[in-house]
């Protein structure tokens, strides 16, 4: 029985190659440094497979950016703000590509389906050229092979490379890009002629676009791209591996009855449905069946028990020598070594793997399955897992009966919002256009130094609590000065918005080096959430108070909503997302009562990631969308009507979902719209009724550019051509904390002069 690996971690168990790219874009090594780490890298990967036993190993999944971006430079799709020239690639047109240089801006990055990857999207049309430009596929074969590892090549799909790009600058955005697929094959076709001559026996196409909702036409495009490849992939086995979902039905048959094709890979962990589709559609004969049954998106020990029981039932449906054990997709996405994880205790690192356990995992599997199961391997796996359900650490039983109570029920305030608006108006006595910001105000250096010594305990608490008060007191005469209406604190205490929160609750673990790529060096390291989720103690209440206490204008309670903080962690595999979402939004609930308790009169619950949890298929919108609003109301159902209640959004892109926005109830929004006002306020323009208060952010803090008072006077002036006077607010689009006080302060500066002269002119 054989094991495989979809995709392995680039960055190294450390973030080795963050470091060694930073030093190189930096100037501070050179690029043999830069490549001797990646070499170094990929072959102590390639080794650990191999001594792993692991049959099927990837090569050309490293990268030293993206894997999509990667496959521009082999198709030598270069934009041509690039000045590119043809020949190979190198790295500086590469990385000018991917981050920009001083004269060009960077290719734009998205979303990698749902996961927080991110990937540079390709920019073609019908003037591209394509040639082959980077031989990194074969030249990673090569180099495992001369290690005296046989692996499989990695490429991403023709097709889904080209339902994952856009039309070029200057191309109809109707341009078909589909139509691109003949004009990319020819070299495809190179690549795989050098990769055959080279000694390869299989390759690997991932092609995850099939779990997305596909029109015929897009399916159509897949026949005829692996028709079309035909006879190049004679003489090689052929995987399409697909992920992060099942694969609908009409994809499916589509995708098992192509020719050239000879296995399929399935994610059997978010394609719950797989199975009962292969029963019912059935296996073409002789195929292979690459079963995803360990989880490449979570950090939990796989189930083994579980996982067998799995596979058998699917050996019966396949033939014995066709199963073939994987993970469901690449462990990128998944942190990369438990090994180095000194901090967690003993029981809780029993329950987890990472990327190189499940490696072993796979194995274990593959092996078990051909009649060699390592008894003491799965009987320790056993007793983790039972350990895992049985601990009091785990389970609490109130938590489980309250969010239990929640299920099916509904929060909402009794009162409508306008109503509320005006309550709280008679409170706040607010300018029209009020002024605010979104949270955070810039982390100096400084700032950091002081949480770090804290958290080292090198300085007392007394020391901290009087360094962050005098942050705290800073930022609020800035404001004051600056003549904001409802002021923030800052957030000097957080280095992370979910962190925070989640240093404070009970159920979570944090780990020292579960780092996962989030887009080229840069890495983020999720929270675990393990057991049922309570919050012991006020988390914010002590800040608020006295950031409320050196004022007489209203501060804001700032905390981040229940769907940011489930989405931006690791997430128990043990009990469905909404549930723990439903948890976390008794704890945020109790936060919010406390503030009110407390005096903060107006509370700002962030969601900026509820966008992100969207599921990939439509249907399964609704549901998603559903709890998720229900949780955020939770948060703040009981508070009084005078109790001003915001929310804010970091994406402008929000106009399929706005009804759900709408249905959170908040009493003002705030939202990112840095990019492009038309998007947003097009959904009003079409007649969407907005009652309650609305700050679309009136300019970019992504950038360093100073916004002059006229531009922003210019931006608001368009929101009141949609807008209500009454409902609308002027702020940035997100929080300053990775601005500098010499680009905040003009800035704000001409933001409140903006308000002011537009107050002037209403
Ligand atoms: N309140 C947070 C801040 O200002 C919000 C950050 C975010 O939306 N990503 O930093
Ligand atoms: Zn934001």
């Amino acid at each position: 029985m054989a094991s495989h690996i979809v995709g392995y971690p680039r960055m190294g168990p450390k973030r080795e190659l963050k470091f060694a790219l930073e030093s190189f874009w930096d100037g501070k090594s050179s690029a043999e440094d830069l490549e001797k780490v990646a070499t170094d890298l990929r072959a102590s990967i390639w080794k650990q497979m191999a001594d792993a036993g692991i049959k099927y190993i990837p090569s050309n999944t490293f990268s030293y950016y993206d894997q999509v971006l990667d496959t521009t430079a082999t198709l030598g799709a270069v934009p041509e703000r690039y000045s590119w020239t043809g020949g190979e690639i190198g790295l500086s047109t590469y990385f000018s590509m991917a981050r920009g240089n001083a004269t060009v801006p960077a290719m734009e990055m998205t979303k990698w389906f749902d996961t927080n990857y991110h990937f540079i999207v390709p920019e073609l049309g019908p003037n591209t050229k394509f040639s082959y430009s980077s031989h990194k596929a074969v030249n990673e074969y090569k180099e495992a092979k001369a290690l005296g590892v046989d692996t499989v090549p990695v490429l991403v799909g023709p097709v889904s490379y080209l339902l994952l790009s856009k039309p070029a600058k200057g191309v109809e955005k109707s341009f078909p890009l589909l139509s691109l697929l003949s004009s990319i094959l020819p070299v495809y076709k190179e690549v795989i002629a050098e990769l055959k001559a080279a000694g390869a026996t299989w390759i690997q196409f991932d092609e995850p676009t099939l779990v997305l909702d596909l029109d015929s036409h897009q399916l159509a495009a897949f026949s005829a791209a692996y028709t079309e490849l035909e006879s190049a992939l004679s003489g090689l086995n052929v995987l399409v591996e697909t992920y992060f979902a099942d694969i609908p039905s009409e994809s499916y048959k589509t995708l098992t009855s192509l020719n050239s094709v000879t296995a399929y890979g399935f994610d059997l962990i978010r394609g719950t449905k797989t199975l009962d589709l292969v029963k019912s559609a059935g296996f073409p004969s002789g195929k292979y069946f690459f079963a995803g049954v360990v989880d490449g998106r979570n950090i939990w020990a796989d189930d083994l028990a579980a996982s067998l029981s799995t596979l058998e039932a699917l050996e019966a449906l396949v033939g014995k020598d066709k199963l073939v054990v994987s993970t469901s997709c690449s462990l990128m996405h998944t942190a990369v070594d438990l090994v180095n994880e000194t901090k967690l205790d003993a029981e809780i690192k029993s329950w987890l793997a990472f990327a190189a356990q499940k490696v072993v995992e796979v194995n274990a599997l593959a092996k078990a399955l051909a009649g060699q199961k390592d008894e003491a391997y799965f009987a320790a796996n056993a007793a983790a897992q039972a350990s895992r359900r049985s601990s009091p650490r785990v389970t609490n039983e109130e938590v489980q009966k309250a969010a239990a109570a929640l299920k099916g029920s509904d929060h909402r305030r009794a009162t409508n919002v306008s109503a509320r608006l005006d309550a709280q108006q008679k409170k706040l006595n607010l300018p029209v256009l009020p002024t605010t910001t979104i949270g955070s105000f810039p982390q100096t250096v400084e700032l950091r130094r002081v949480r770090r010594e804290y958290k080292a305990k090198k300085i007392s608490e007394e020391e901290y609590i009087s360094a962050i008060k005098e942050e705290i007191s800073k930022v609020v005469k800035i404001q004051e000065e600056l003549d904001i209406d409802v002021l923030v604190h800052g957030e000097p205490e957080r280095n992370d918005m979910v962190e925070y929160f989640g240093e404070q609750l009970s159920g979570f673990a944090f780990t020292a080096n579960g780092w996962v790529q989030s887009y080229g060096s840069r890495c983020v390291k999720p929270p675990i959430i393990y057991g049922d989720v309570s919050r012991p103690n006020p988390m914010t209440v002590f800040w608020s108070k006295t950031a409320q206490s050196m004022t007489s204008r209203p501060m804001k309670g700032m905390l981040t909503g229940p769907v940011t903080i489930l989405n931006w962690s690791f997430v128990r595999n043990d009990q469905p997302r909404f549930e723990t979402c439903y948890q976390i939004a008794l704890a945020i609930k109790k936060e919010v009562e406390d503030l009110e308790a407390g005096g903060i009169q107006v509370i700002q619950i962030d969601e900026a990631a509820l966008r992100e949890g969207l599921p990939l298929r439509k249907a399964e919108h609704a549901f998603y969308l559903d709890w998720a609003v229900h949780s955020f109301r939770i948060t703040n159902s009981g508070v009084q009507d005078t109790t001003q209640i915001h929310t804010h959004m970091c994406y402008s892109n929000f106009n399929d979902i706005i009804h759900s926005i709408i249905n959170m109830d908040a009493d003002v929004i705030t939202i990112e719209n840095s990019r492009s006002d038309e998007k947003l306020l097009s959904v009003f323009r079409e007649g969407v009724k907005y009652g309650a208060g609305i700050g679309p952010g009136v300019y970019d803090i992504h950038s360093p550019r100073i916004p002059s008072t006229e531009e922003i006077a210019d931006r608001i002036n368009k929101m009141l051509a949609v807008l209500d006077t009454n409902i609308l607010w002027v702020n940035p689009d997100c929080g300053l904390k990775t601005r500098k006080y010499g680009e905040v302060k003009p800035a704000l500066t001409n933001m409140v002069s903006a308000a002011k002269l537009i107050r002037t002119q209403l």
